[in-house]
């Protein structure tokens, strides 16, 4: 028997949930594309996305998910034949790696693992004996292991070298939700999406560079009017700042994310929800491990992204606590998707990323303890307690 007939939860590491300030300033009439607010209002949001990325560079929008804005990041400032060093430590990385390879680039991969962060040593190495390397490309957090890579170390390992490198990030998953500061990190390029830690619906993407990169991208031949940022940055007329017509009510829908998280709350609370929130999450994983059924992906805390948390199960298959959560209770959780050594039946992931409360994770955590109770997995006593004695404190 389904029990399930309220409003649903989702708990997925992207999308994730939607404010429903958000959705209500996103319902309107189409508005003139040419002049007014929606001109007036774009300048707004440019502002506030350099204030979420702590940048002073800039940030292009782009009517596009986040496997759109990989390739219009390469194609800025990279052409075929190019070099690239990719670190990975999860799915995402991969995949970043291998858009690049079928963009033509020679594609140098390596695999940090799935429980881990990155051995920047060891890149440092990597770079020292390859001059001809044209830029490092990494998520900042991979959304399927759930590890966080520490970019700051990275980009000191890289600076020891002198490489003339660029530094790439992948910030789909932690833009909004996780500390970030691409101008203090040297960061020269970052990609993001409007769908997970900007709580917007899915249907726009951005860029961020700085001068370095900008230098690099004027250098190269463009091949793609729709990626190349050069006239969005400094257009012409409104009109091409989206190389056509403007993504019209999801701008409207993102000024209204930005405000939130920016003018009214301030990224640096945002952040600091986000680890407590997290810290809850652990805490009942922790508890819910002792059994030995199942635990959290990342051992280091240090290591943990604090968006996202995979949960892996040692011989349990946890599809079945999907579709409970799904089905009787009303939860969605971020499917498994298959990673490293484990298969997608093997593991769960709980998205703490955006519009979230106390009531909600609580909710959800309640849910999944229900739930691995109600298929006999075995867990710990207390994972609740634990969780709401963290967000309690
Ligand atoms: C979600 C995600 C992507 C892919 O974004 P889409 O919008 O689904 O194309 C890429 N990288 C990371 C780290 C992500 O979390």
């Amino acid at each position: 028997m389904s029990l399930s007939h309220g409003r649903d939860l989702f708990m997925t590491p992207g999308p994730s949930v939607v404010p429903d300030r958000v959705l209500n300033a996103m319902h309107r009439a189409a508005p003139n594309i040419y002049e007014g607010d929606l001109v007036d209002m774009t300048d707004g949001i440019l502002g506030n996305l350099r204030k979420v990325a702590h940048t002073a560079g800039d940030p292009t929008i782009y009517i596009s998910n986040g496997h759109g804005v990989w390739e219009a990041a390469l194609n800025n400032v990279l052409q075929p034949g190019d070099k690239v060093l990719c670190l990975a430590a999860g799915v995402f990385g991969h995949g970043w790696a291998a858009v690049a390879r079928q963009m033509g680039m020679t594609v140098k991969l390596m695999d940090f693992g799935v429980s881990g962060g990155l051995d920047v040593d060891l890149v440092a190495d990597a770079l020292r004996v390859d001059p001809t390397i044209n830029a490092v490309l990494v998520t900042h957090t991979d959304t399927s292991s759930s590890v966080r890579n520490d970019i700051a170390a990275l980009r000191k390992a890289i600076d020891s070298t002198g490489h003339h490198a660029l530094l790439m990030v992948d910030c789909i998953a932690s833009l909004a939700s996780e500390p970030f500061e691409m101008d203090a990190w040297g960061v020269d390029v970052m990609v993001a999406g409007c769908q997970k830690g900007i709580m917007t619906p899915p249907g726009v993407a951005f860029t961020f560079h700085n001068a370095k990169a900008a230098e690099v991208s004027r250098s190269i031949p463009k091949t793609s009017p729709y990626w190349d940022w050069e006239p969005r940055v400094n257009p012409e007329r409104f009109y091409y700042r989206f190389n056509g017509t403007p993504p019209t009510h999801h701008l409207f829908g993102l000024s209204e994310a930005l405000t939130m998280l920016v003018d009214e709350e301030g990224i640096e609370n945002v952040w600091a929800r986000h680890a407590k929130q997290a810290q809850a999450v652990w805490a009942a994983v922790a508890i819910w491990a002792q059994a030995g059924a199942i635990r959290a992906n990342v051992p280091d805390h240090a290591h943990r992204s604090t968006a996202v948390t995979t949960v892996i199960s040692d011989g349990h298959n946890m599809e079945p606590l999907h579709q409970w959560c799904q089905d009787t209770a009303g939860l969605t959780l971020g499917v498994g998707i298959s990673f490293g050594p484990y298969t997608s039946d093997q593991a769960f992931r709980i998205g703490h990323m955006g519009h979230m409360n106390p009531a909600m994770l609580l909710g959800a955590l309640t849910t999944i303890e229900t739930g691995l109770r109600a298929l006999q997995i075995p867990i710990g006593e207390g994972g609740i307690a634990a969780a709401g004695a963290v967000l309690s404190s």
